[in-house]
């Protein structure tokens, strides 16, 4: 079996080549974005073919594309035949967003999610994760990616996290780690680890619904773990880090929006340094959830001193929304 030189960090691509023709090998994959051994033209061409007899650079199919004015989406075949789904919108200073994608489904089967109803199938690769982006990253500038795409990252750690420090990485695409968002369902051992972790990289709680009554009736599953150790582990992630927490709250029309929700919402965003984003609900073939009233959560939340604001939603049109991919969070 060949290794994919995609999924390697520097460290281990130079113990294959080693010293700076292993940084420039580095460089090539991930800056240059090569995706043949035969184009690491940085090398000698016997140096490219020992390489090729182990190893491989690994790629995604295009299975299908969609536009719009200020989002894009694109579906990838895996080399397993699995589809998964990634998103490129737009802002108005031309700014990308890249939604990506870490796992095929998803194990946490939110109700209201269309990923969460393909039921889960496996984690991408560190190199399935990068090729999404590395998709885009050939046309255009990209300045921020978010872990929002289909499936949990937390549930696939480690290959969020080194796929991440690659795209940090100054030899590769360079995109600051603030830059970079993780999003969660809420898995405690994920928020911990995160906490550990020197980068900057930027952490979101999808919130959901502000009590766990409501909560578990909208996640069903094990990894539905209680808000107020949720609520614990972030305050530690921000006494080690501080950093600023997100919290996404798609707006779920007589399940999360009433005047109770909205206090309870404000007393969990208080106990963190927070910032609280209503997420437009975009419908999903097949469930019953319908856009919650998300004008009065935003006044009542403003009244009380939180910081919060009303995303945008783009891409509804080729259900490039969010909780349209066959997608996640929030
Ligand atoms: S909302 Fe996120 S965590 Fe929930 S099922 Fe969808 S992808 Fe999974």
């Amino acid at each position: 079996m060949l290794t994919d030189l995609k999924s390697l960090n520097l460290t281990e691509l130079q113990e294959i080549v080693p010293g700076f023709k292993g940084r420039e090998v580095f460089r090539f994959i991930h800056r240059h974005l090569k995706e043949k051994i035969s184009d690491l033209t940085c090398i000698s061409l016997s140096e490219r073919e020992q390489l090729a007899e182990k190893y491989f650079i690994s790629n995604l199919d295009i299975q299908k594309t969609s536009n719009e004015k200020e989002a894009g989406k694109v579906a990838f075949k895996l080399s397993d035949g699995n589809l998964v789904e990634t998103v490129s919108l737009k802002d108005k200073e031309n700014r990308v967003t890249l939604c990506v994608s870490s796992q095929v489904g998803c194990p946490v089967q939110c109700l209201f999610c269309a990923t969460g109803k393909m039921g889960f199938k496996r984690n991408l690769t560190v190199s399935e994760i990068l090729s999404q982006v590395y998709h885009f990253a050939k046309g255009e500038k990209i300045s921020n990616i978010v872990f929002m795409g289909m499936g949990e990252p937390f549930l696939n750690y480690e290959n969020v996290l080194a796929a991440a420090r690659i795209l940090n990485h100054p030899l590769g695409q360079n995109i600051a780690a603030r830059k970079i968002t993780i999003s969660t369902v809420g898995i405690i051992s994920g928020i911990k680890k995160l906490a550990e972790t020197p980068e900057q990289f930027r952490l979101a709680w999808s919130l959901i619904a502000p009590n766990d009554g409501a909560r578990g009736e909208l996640i069903p599953s094990k990894y539905n773990e209680p808000i107020d150790k949720i609520v614990a582990a972030l305050r530690e992630y921000q006494r080690t880090t501080r950093r600023r927490v997100t919290l996404e709250y798609v707006v779920l029309k007589d399940k999360n929006d009433s005047e109770k929700d909205a206090a309870q919402l404000v007393k969990i965003a208080k106990q963190l340094d927070s910032h609280v984003n209503l997420i437009p609900y975009n419908p999903v073939k097949g469930s019953f959830y319908m856009e919650g009233n998300k004008g009065a959560l935003f006044s009542y939340l403003k009244k009380a001193g939180v910081n919060v604001t009303i995303r945008q939603s783009r891409g509804r049109s080729i259900s490039a929304a969010c909780g349209q991919l066959a997608m996640h969070h929030e």
